[in-house]
Formats: structure tokens, sequence, C-alpha cells
């Protein structure tokens, strides 16, 4: 399967790895949209949050989120953080392998685009 993302799990492709464990790599955005910009995905190739089934749901997104509020405390993002999964077409995902983006390092707006 021809993943960019699948690649990154694999080492196949070069990137600021910050966290693994058996469920989850977080790696740095290659495009950062704040001075901190990590994307926390399962190391198993699952499209986007609609595909997972019930037991990976169970599974990853506690690893997912738990992974998230360890990088903040590593990364001193103690003022507070945005993480944001863009979800198909119309969430303005590019890469079809669930990812949850977790940007810090500045103050955020609301609403977003
Ligand atoms: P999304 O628009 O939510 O699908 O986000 C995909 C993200 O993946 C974008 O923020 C890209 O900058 C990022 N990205 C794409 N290719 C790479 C790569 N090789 N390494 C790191 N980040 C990447
Ligand atoms: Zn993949």
């Amino acid at each position: 399967m021809d993943c960019i993302f699948c690649k990154i799990v694999e080492k196949e492709i070069e990137t600021r790895i910050l966290f693994e464990n058996e469920h989850v790599v977080a790696f740095e955005d290659i495009n950062p949209q704040a001075p901190t910009h990590l994307l926390i995905i399962p190391r198993k190739h699952i499209a986007n949050l609609q595909e997972m089934t019930n037991e990976e749901q169970q599974q990853l997104l506690p690893e997912i989120f738990l992974s998230i509020r360890h990088l903040a405390e590593e990364l001193n993002l103690e003022k507070g953080y945005r993480v944001v999964n863009n979800c198909k077409k119309h969430g303005g995902q590019t890469v079809d392998h669930l990812h949850f983006h977790l940007l810090g390092g500045r103050s955020m707006q609301w609403p977003p685009g």
C-alpha cells in the first residue's frame, strides 16, 4: 500500500519521531502551522475515524490521547494546545492514514476555516 504515514511507521521515510510505542507513533509535521506541530498516528493503517472498528477505537483512541498528554508535558505546553482531526474530504483530510494534529506554542484562533 502506498501510504506515506505507513512508510514513516516503517522508517522508510525520515522524520523526527518524538514518541513511539507498540500502538502509536508521534512525529513532526513537515509543514508546521505552530511552533509545536506534531502528528500522532496509530501504527496500524486505518484511513480515518469513521473506518475504525469498535475494538480499534477502544484500544487505540486512549493510547493516542495518552500520548498527546505525555507529549504536552514533555514539550512544556502547559499554557495549552489544540488537537485536530481532519476527517475525510469536508474535514480537510489530505493523508488517508488516521492522524491527530497536536498544535502548541502559540495562542490559537477560533473558528477554524
Ligand atoms: P491532514 O490535512 O489533516 O490530512 O494533514 C496531513 C498532514 O501531514 C499535513 O499537515 C502535512 O504537512 C503532513 N505531512 C505530509 N507528509 C508528511 C511527511 N512526509 N512528514 C511529516 N508530515 C507530513
Ligand atoms: Zn498508512
